[in-house]
């Protein structure tokens, strides 16, 4: 129950990938037919995708992933437009667009980090008062990673197209379990992983729509049309495209599946005494529980439940690497004491109504055990 932090790798998958590591293993950019064979499953790919977010396949850039689409969508476009050097984001990204950010600004750029409300919202009225003449680009997240509060994205994207600003999303949540059509969504940039979506590690989506001014922020042999230098993953690429071709086909009745098992779980784990849901009751991603348990430490929580055969996740100090508990947490307003005690429970596509039956079962007996030995 910790598909947010990644997924195994979907067995159809495995099979599209394996004859581009034996069989088709040329360089896409090789003129002779191992090379013409490579290149032809690199432009298929990026047709799949194109198709999935409603984009053309000139849009679609293949990067190393979630982080790097991150990264070159956010430094692409404020070192392309230098005449623009101001930044609005959320105190809420994923790590790969606010360190981004951070480095940004140590370069001398300036940045707003946007405050959320109590369920993880960014405020409208205040994104739209913090656009000044000089501000090159927005980049809010489509879906939370920790708390899985969906942002109106639609919205935000009306404002920054009014005012002629550019909108990048992180996507890497959201792909796949909700629509992402970037029409739809009005974005410019929009970032997604392969790993999320039960495709492999090392292999993301940037989409730019046309006529966006942005650099390459890796240089090299050109490839990717000059965006993104490298010899292409193919092995990855195509497996990435073939996780999104499923998540398109499977996803109306897969997050339906998740949201009635979402929904008993939520159900069940608040009948704990002194426990709460963290995030947006209803704008929330289709498999993401959070939850925050009182005079409870998170990283024991997770090392129990695992012993129990339940991987879980925490916004706890421990578990963060940074010593700090979550940033996201704390940002909608919970103490440190409480993010501590926070358990991310997020399911995908080999989670049954058991395993939820299971967790509802060993969960409550773990909290009490955990605080009793608190309170001695
Ligand atoms: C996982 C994740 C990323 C990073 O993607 P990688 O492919 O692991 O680099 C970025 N943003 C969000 C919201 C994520 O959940």
């Amino acid at each position: 129950m910790d598909h947010a932090a990644t997924t195994y790798v979907d067995p159809r998958v495995v099979q599209a990938m394996l004859p581009y590591f034996t069989e088709y293993f040329g360089n896409a950019s090789s003129l002779h037919s191992f090379g013409r064979e490579a290149k032809e499953a690199l432009e298929n790919s990026r047709e799949i995708v194109a198709k999935a977010l409603g984009a053309s396949p000139d849009e679609i850039f293949f990067t190393s992933g979630g982080t790097e689409s991150d990264n070159l969508a956010i430094k692409g476009v404020m070192y392309a437009n230098r005449s623009k050097n101001h930044i609005i984001t959320s105190i809420i990204e994923h790590h790969a667009v606010l360190e981004t950010c951070n480095n940004l600004q140590e370069m001398g750029f300036n940045v707003t980090y946007l405050p959320v409300d109590r369920h993880g919202l960014v405020s409208l009225s205040q994104l739209e008062d913090s656009l000044t003449e000089k501000t090159g680009l927005v980049t809010i997240m489509h879906a939370n990673n920790e708390i899985g509060t969906i942002e109106p994205i639609k919205e935000i994207g009306k404002i920054t197209g009014e005012h002629g600003v550019y909108l990048h999303t992180d996507a890497v949540q959201s792909f796949g379990k909700i629509p992402t059509n970037v029409d739809d969504l009005n974005v410019d940039l929009l970032s997604i992983s392969g790993h999320k979506i039960y495709g492999p590690k090392g292999v993301g989506v940037l989409y730019i729509r046309e006529g966006v001014k942005i650099e390459p922020v890796q240089h090299g042999g050109g490839h990717e049309r000059g965006m993104r230098s490298g010899t292409e993953n193919v092995p990855g690429i195509v497996g990435l495209a073939k996780a999104v071709e499923i998540s398109q086909a499977e996803m109306k009745k897969e997050s339906e599946r998740l949201v009635n098992l979402r929904d008993k779980l939520i159900e069940g784990v608040l009948e704990i005494d002194d426990s709460w849901l963290n995030g947006h009751p209803s704008r929330r991603l289709p498999n993401n529980c959070n939850f925050s348990f009182e005079r409870v430490e998170g990283e024991s929580l997770i090392l129990r439940l695992d012993a129990k055969g339940v991987a879980a996740s925490t916004g706890s100090a421990c578990s963060s690497g940074s010593g700090a508990p979550s940033h996201v947490l704390t940002s909608i307003g919970l103490t440190p004491e409480q993010a501590n005690g926070s358990l991310r429970l997020t399911l995908g596509k080999c989670n049954t109504e058991e395993d939820v039956d299971y967790v509802l079962e060993v969960l409550p007996e773990t909290v009490s055990e955990l605080r009793k030995l608190s309170a001695v």
